[in-house]
């Protein structure tokens, strides 16, 4: 597992900072967004520091699927499986990325207005 210094997520994935975890494996940690933008926003994360420049080891190729599944899991379990909600990556500058740690956002919990 790499993790990069002074990098939040890498923190939050070693346990160094709380966070309030909804789902993890040895591969991945989900935990809820610390300011959400709709009722239910949860972050999904591989524990190994992923670049915006999505520079991916095989390893976090083989963890890529894997936050799908837990994106499922955690859907079903938030009770918005079925409702819908939205599961993105901003990834480098002009997507207004903050962390720079590859992180999706399960968005959802009311209707979602367009991708602007
Ligand atoms: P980005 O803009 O990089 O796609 O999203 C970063 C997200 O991380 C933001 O929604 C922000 O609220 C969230 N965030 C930043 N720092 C922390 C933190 O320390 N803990 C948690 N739980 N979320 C964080
Ligand atoms: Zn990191």
């Amino acid at each position: 597992m790499v993790y990069v210094e002074g990098c939040i997520f890498c923190q939050i994935a070693q346990g160094k900072i709380p966070s309030d975890v909804v789902f993890e494996t040895d591969k991945l940690i989900a935990f809820r967004d610390i300011h959400p933008k709709s009722p239910v926003h949860i972050l999904i994360i591989p524990k190994n520091h992923v670049n915006p420049r999505l520079d991916l080891t095989q390893q976090d190729v083989e963890t890529l699927p894997e936050i799908f599944l837990a994106a499922k899991e955690i859907t079903r379990k938030e009770g918005i499986g079925e409702r819908g909600f939205r599961l993105i990556a901003n990834v480098g500058p002009e997507s207004g990325q903050e962390v720079e740690h590859l992180h999706f956002h399960i968005l959802g919990g009311k209707r979602l207005g367009p991708m602007g």
